[in-house]
């Protein structure tokens, strides 16, 4: 278990230095632990050590282990180390008939990429009045097989979104290509951000459109350099 306070100590200490490099101020970064390769007791360890933002893939998961730390919370309601809550983001593709029973766990989703995802999370979250903060996922990679919505598609959702009173849109998420050649990311982190300040600068959304989520275990650092305010973050804190 020493490994992950190892591990996110390192992080922490390189998500500070990222920010230092390009005078970002840290306190503009909030990193989303991303469990879906951790078991219940390495996600307890993380939440003792703090974290407080965590995400999730798969509805069902996410369900189970929001339970399971509930209880941990509640019976640790006596140790002021522990946080008081947690805060939930999916970051996995959405089926639609899935929806409702995220949307009793889950406070961000990070992988609106259809007008019919859009469309069934608002009718869900107006049944059970509740006002999810939801983020517009964007496929700035070009590749074909990646969820999304493609750039070109992506106001115009923006703009069918923020008509839904009960949804928040407060941000894009994006997924750089698995490669390791750093000009390929950068160019889909850049395609993002300028996506990001358009959709801004036009004021298709209010002012709480302020977060751009990207950067994951391999490519955080680009990710802080290109603007990100959200880092999802998963084998970087619990393998190795
Ligand atoms: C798994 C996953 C992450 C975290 O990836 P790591 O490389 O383990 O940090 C981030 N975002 C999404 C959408 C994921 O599925």
């Amino acid at each position: 278990m020493n490994k992950i306070a190892d591990n996110l100590k390192k992080l922490q200490d390189n998500i500070a230095a990222a920010c230092a490099r390009c005078s970002r101020d840290l306190s503009e970064i909030t990193t989303v632990v991303v469990t879906k390769s951790a078991n219940i007791d390495m996600i307890k360890e993380v939440v003792r050590l703090g974290c407080t933002e965590l995400g999730e893939n798969r509805v069902q998961h996410l369900k189970i282990t929001a339970e399971d730390l509930d209880l941990f919370i509640s019976q640790n309601a006596a140790d002021p180390s522990i946080p008081k809550y947690i805060n939930w983001h999916m970051i996995g593709h959405l089926q639609r008939n899935k929806v409702r029973q995220l949307l009793k766990n889950c406070q961000f989703i990070h992988s609106v990429d259809t007008l019919r995802v859009a469309e069934e999370i608002s009718r869900d979250s107006e049944k059970l009045s509740l006002t999810p903060k939801v983020l517009m996922q964007v496929n700035c990679s070009q590749e074909p097989q990646k969820y999304g919505v493609p750039v070109g598609a992506a106001i115009h959702l923006a703009e069918q979104i923020v008509t839904m009173p009960n949804l928040q849109l407060v941000g894009l998420m994006t997924m750089a290509p698995l490669t390791l050649n750093k000009d390929i990311v950068k160019e889909s982190f850049e395609r993002a951000r300028e996506l990001f300040e358009e959709i801004k600068g036009e004021k298709i959304a209010g002012p709480e459109f302020r977060h751009l989520s990207m950067g994951m275990s391999q490519d955080y650092e680009i990710a802080i350099e290109f603007g990100a305010t959200i880092l999802r973050i998963g084998s970087a804190i619990f393998s190795g």
